[in-house]
């Protein structure tokens, strides 16, 4: 998950934009080929970054005789769309899928593979998906469920009350676009990895190989760190952002503690599960101190008895901006902080 799923939460006006993909993809550093979804940056020899499926950001590696996929998008037609533009880059056959974690827009097009395909992920991953119930609970829910249903009845209502054509042909198009998108979450069966391991695993592919690794709990209770060491890439799903990632499933202390074990790696370009490539181990650093940052200012409120709902308005995390240009107001994700509250709950009981 993104900055701006949380903007869609709290406003549509940011969704009709962005969440269609494709459209305003930042220039790239690196090679391109356009899908009709996916744009495939070329990152070396075999190894793209595929963006636009409007979920994760896919990492694809290419070895001798198949392919290796990191997350899979949001829904199944997600994931259909990807192995389609696939066949620009590559004739060779998906073999591999590895979910960084078990967020839906990781895993939800899990479902349109093959049962001879391996669906890597921590082992939690799979635990979270099979007893979770994910589609009832964040950041599905509002992120997708009630987002996408709320966004067609308040187009319903502005088409109806539209009287200039050239706007109304315009909306009516955001709303067939949203049916469409409602359509496709219908599809979504959650389906677990079928293969997992609990610290690390390791494919020799070739030439290539590739490391799954578990370095402590984060962004979830199971995030998967890919890492290639020949070509010192790493994919970090949402552990590491380019932003700010969602924190409603965080495990907040050692969220920084892993982010210090990733730093470790020998690496000289993070492939994020959100936002764009960068080489800066100091941009982790940053986000190191912006969690230590919003835990610590969450506990003073909670400690003084403010409520969630209050304290999700008043954090001010505005002295990281510079780092993550997102952060334009005080606040922060209420579901996030609503996790933070709980987190700190637990801990005092324990
Ligand atoms: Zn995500």
């Amino acid at each position: 998950m993104k900055a701006w799923m949380f903007a869609a939460v709290l406003g549509i006006a940011t969704y009709s934009a962005k969440a269609q993909g494709g459209g305003g993809a930042a220039p790239s550093l690196y090679p391109v080929v356009q899908g009709k979804t996916y744009r495939f940056e070329k990152i070396t020899e075999g190894v793209y970054y595929a963006t636009g499926g409007g979920g994760s950001n896919d990492p694809i590696i290419v070895n001798d005789r198949d392919v290796l996929i990191v997350d899979d998008g949001s829904t199944p037609a997600a994931a259909r769309a990807l192995i389609e533009d696939l066949k620009l880059i590559t004739d060779k056959p998906v073999r591999y899928v590895v979910n960084t974690h078990f967020h839906y827009d990781h895993t939800d097009g899990n479902s349109v593979f093959p049962p001879d395909v391996d669906i890597i992920a921590h082992e939690y991953a799979r635990t979270a998906i099979l007893t979770f119930d994910v589609l009832s609970r964040e950041p599905y829910k509002t992120s997708q469920g009630t987002r996408v249903a709320t966004l067609i009845s308040s187009l319903t209502k502005q088409v109806a009350d539209e009287t200039d054509a050239a706007r109304k042909a315009a909306l009516m198009k955001q709303l067939a676009a949203a049916q469409n998108n409602l359509e496709q979450l219908k599809e979504i069966k959650p389906t677990p990895p079928n293969v997992t391991y609990a610290s690390k695993m390791v494919l020799h592919k070739g030439q290539r190989e590739i490391q799954l690794l578990f370095l402590g709990r984060g962004h979830t209770g199971g995030d998967t760190v890919v890492y290639l060491p020949k070509e010192r890439i790493v994919c970090t799903g949402d552990l590491m952002e380019t932003g700010v990632a969602y924190m409603g499933d965080a495990f907040f202390d050692e969220w920084v503690t892993t982010l210090e074990a990733l730093k470790k790696l020998d690496f000289t370009l993070v492939l994020p599960g959100h936002g764009t490539p960068f080489s800066d181990k100091g941009h982790i650093t940053a986000f190191q101190s912006y969690l230590t940052d919003v835990t610590k200012q969450v506990a003073d409120l909670r400690r003084q008895g403010v409520s969630p709902e209050d304290a999700a308005q008043r954090v001010d995390l505005r002295s990281h901006q510079k780092d993550f240009p997102q952060i334009q107001r005080p606040g922060a994700d209420l579901r996030g902080v609503r996790h933070m509250y709980e987190w700190m709950d637990e801990r005092n009981n324990r």
